[in-house]
């Protein structure tokens, strides 16, 4: 998966501001950031969206959930709020197909989105 730009990013082949790395997952600053706070979080995995994912990867989303989780707290963000989100395919907006949730907050977010 060369040619995929967040396995690139998780190879350090793209340079990006990561803030979390570990084996399985690579959390980093969006770029055009829509919140105070715009964190992507992906699998080093390549896996290009929730379509994509196996029945045995509920632990790889559980493990995408709690470092959410901890960058939010970490992040003063956990008593205002934040929200985690992936975009699934087209209608969603999704223009990265490797699975990212974006974890974002600092402001009021609007609801319903989009
Ligand atoms: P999607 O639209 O697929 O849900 O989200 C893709 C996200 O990736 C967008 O928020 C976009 O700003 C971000 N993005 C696209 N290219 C890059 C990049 O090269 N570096 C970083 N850090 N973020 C990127
Ligand atoms: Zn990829």
């Amino acid at each position: 998966m060369e040619e995929c730009l967040f396995c690139r990013i998780a190879a350090g082949t793209i340079p990006a501001r990561t803030v979390f790395a570990d084996d399985e997952v690579v959390a980093f600053e969006d770029i055009q950031p829509q919140a105070p706070v715009h964190l992507l979080l992906i699998p080093r995995r390549h896996v290009a969206n929730l379509n994509d994912l196996a029945s045995g990867d509920h632990l790889l989303m559980g493990r995408l959930l709690e470092v959410a989780r901890r960058l939010a707290g970490e992040r003063g963000l956990s008593e205002r709020g934040y929200r985690v989100v992936t975009n699934t395919g087209p209608d969603a907006g999704q223009t990265v197909f490797h699975l990212h949730l974006h974890l974002l907050g600092g402001r009021p977010l609007g609801w319903p989105p989009g």
